[in-house]
C-alpha cells in the first residue's frame, strides 16, 4: 500500500501544486517549487493569516524587511554564536547527521557504527556582498524573519504611534543550512515564515507576561481551527528548562501527527527583552519605550508566535486528503474518489465551468458564463475529456463547486452546480448563479 506521503507528493506533482526544484537538471535535494495551484494555495494561506492577525486586529501592524541584513544584527541576536545543531559524521561513509535526531546507533546510510564526536554546526547561510569574497564582506541570509521586527522597532513605534501592548507581523523567506532536511516540504533549507513579535509592558511581577502568552496560544488555536486541522492530530508541548532556544523563557511547540511522526508545526515563545536589549547594546541606540502616563522608560518584553508557511501547506493538504468510494461507474466498476476537502477559503480554484460538449454553441455559451464569473471568483474552464474525468480532476484539486453547462441550459438559462463534498447537484438559474456561489463560498 502506497503510504499517505507518497500519495500526496504524487498528487501534488500531477496536478501542479508542488514540483521537485530544478527537476530538468536532475533536481536539487530537498528543494521544491510551488506550481500554479500551489502558489494559489500558499497565497490564500498567507493572505488569510495577514487578514486575521494584521487587518482584523487593531494592535498589530505589518512590516517587510530585507533578507540580507547588516551582519551585526546576527551578532546581537546571538545567531552567529548560538544558532547551531550538533553534527556528527560517520567515519566510514562520511555522511553527516544531527546528533539529536539519530535513530539507533548505526549510520542510516552505510550501517557504520563509528562516528566523530558531535561538533556544533552553524545553520546560517553565508554570502558575500559585492565583488570581494573576504571576511569584511561576509553577510548572511536571515534564518528567521523576527529580527527585522526588532531592528525596525523604533521606526515602527514612532510612525505607527502604537501603545503597548502591540505587535509587528512579518511574513517571508528564511534560510537555514539544515544538516538533515527532508520529509518533503517539512524541513527545507529555504522556507517561509509568518511571525509576530508582540511587545508587552516590562513585567512588574514574575508572571505578568503570562496572560499575553495565553492569548497568543488561543489565537494559534483559532488559526488551526480555521485551517481545518483536527484537534486530535495536535499536541502542545511545553519545552522544559535547558532545551529551549537561547533567548526563550517559555516555549510551547505546537506539534502535529505527520505520517512520519509527531513533530513541530508552529512555536510560541516568550523572548523576554533579550533581542531589544542586545540590539540596543550593540547599536548604541535607545530602543526603550516611554510610558506616556508615567513617563517611565523601559525595554518592552516580547511574546513571539511563529508559523511556518510550508508546514501549514503540508498539514492543510494532509487534513484535506480523502479517499471515498465513488459511485459505481456506468461500466459497473467500483472506483475511488480522491478529494481534497480544503476549507472553501483555501481552495486554489473556487469554481470550475464545464460544458458537456465542445460544440461551438454550447462552448460559447459556457465561456460567457466563465467570463462573467471570473470577475468575482478564481475559476477554471475545462471542456476536454469526459465529464466524469473532469469532476475527478476538480475533486483532486479541491474545487468546491463545478458548474455544468448542458444543451438544456441554452433553453432554460440554468446550469447544474455540483457540491464537492456532498456531490449534490442543484439546478440554478444563470441570473442567480453569482449570488448562489457567493453565499456558498462565504
Ligand atoms: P525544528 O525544531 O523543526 O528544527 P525550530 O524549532 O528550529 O524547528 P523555529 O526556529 O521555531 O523552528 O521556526 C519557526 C517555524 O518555522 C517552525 O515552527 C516551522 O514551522 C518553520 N520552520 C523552521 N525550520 C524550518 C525548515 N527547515 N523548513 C520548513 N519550515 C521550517
Amino acid at each position: 500500500m502506497e503510504n499517505l506521503m507518497d500519495k500526496i507528493i504524487s498528487l501534488a506533482k500531477r496536478r501542479g501544486f508542488i514540483f521537485p526544484g530544478s527537476e530538468i537538471y536532475g533536481g536539487m535535494a530537498n528543494s521544491w517549487d510551488y506550481g500554479p495551484l500551489g502558489v494559489e494555495l500558499k497565497n490564500n494561506i498567507k493572505n488569510e493569516w495577514w487578514k486575521m492577525f494584521v487587518h482584523q486586529r487593531a494592535d498589530v501592524v505589518g512590516v517587510d524587511t530585507a533578507l540580507v541584513m547588516n551582519p551585526k544584527v546576527w551578532e546581537a541576536s546571538g545567531h552567529l554564536k548560538e544558532f547551531s545543531d550538533p553534527l556528527i559524521e560517520c567515519k566510514k561513509c562520511h555522511s553527516r547527521f544531527r546528533a539529536d535526531e539519530m535513530k539507533g546507533d548505526k549510520c542510516q546510510e552505510c550501517g557504520g557504527k563509528e562516528f566523530t564526536t558531535p561538533k556544533q554546526f552553524n545553520l546560517m547561510f553565508k554570502t558575500f556582498i559585492g565583488p570581494a569574497e573576504d571576511a569584511a564582506n561576509t553577510a548572511y541570509f536571515r534564518p528567521e524573519t523576527a529580527q527585522g521586527q526588532f531592528v525596525d522597532f523604533k521606526n515602527i513605534l514612532e510612525t505607527s504611534r502604537k501603545k503597548l501592548p502591540f505587535g509587528i507581523a512579518q511574513m517571508g523567506k528564511a534560510f537555514r543550512n539544515e544538516i538533515t532536511p527532508g520529509n518533503y516540504i517539512f524541513r527545507t533549507r529555504e522556507f517561509e515564515q509568518m511571525e509576530i513579535e508582540y511587545f508587552i509592558p516590562e513585567p512588574k511581577k514574575d508572571k505578568d507576561w503570562e496572560k499575553y502568552f495565553e492569548m497568543w496560544l488561543d489565537e494559534m488555536k483559532r488559526w488551526l481551527k480555521h485551517l481545518g486541522i483536527s484537534d486530535k492530530h495536535l499536541h502542545y508541548h511545553d519545552i522544559p528548562d535547558g532545551e529551549r532556544a537561547h533567548y526563550s523563557k517559555r516555549t510551547v511547540d505546537v506539534e502535529y501527527d505527520y505520517p512520519f511522526g509527531q513533530k513541530e508545526l508552529y512555536g510560541l515563545a516568550y523572548r523576554t527583552a533579550f533581542d531589544l536589549k542586545n540590539h540596543a547594546d550593540k547599536s548604541g541606540q535607545d530602543l526603550r519605550y516611554t510610558d506616556t502616563e508615567t513617563n517611565e522608560k523601559y525595554l518592552p518584553h516580547v511574546i513571539e508566535p511563529t508559523w511556518g508557511v510550508d508546514r501549514s501547506m503540508l498539514v492543510a493538504i494532509l487534513e484535506a486528503y480523502h479517499e471515498e468510494k465513488a459511485p459505481t461507474s456506468e461500466k459497473g466498476e467500483e472506483d475511488v474518489r480522491v478529494v481534497l476537502k480544503f476549507p472553501k477559503w483555501m481552495a486554489p480554484v473556487k469554481v470550475a465551468i464545464l460544458p458537456l460538449s465542445k460544440k461551438e454553441e454550447l462552448s460559447n455559451f459556457a465561456k460567457d458564463i466563465y467570463g462573467d464569473l471570473i470577475k468575482d471568483f478564481i475559476c477554471e474552464y475545462d471542456e476536454t475529456q469526459s465529464i466524469g474525468k473532469r469532476y475527478r480532476r476538480q475533486d483532486e484539486i479541491g474545487t468546491p463547486y463545478c458548474v455544468t453547462v448542458d444543451f438544456e441550459s441554452l433553453e432554460d438559462k440554468a446550469v447544474t452546480v455540483r457540491d464537492r463534498d456532498t456531490m449534490k447537484q442543484d439546478r440554478i438559474k444563470i441570473s442567480e448563479l453569482k449570488n448562489y456561489l457567493s453565499d456558498k463560498l462565504k
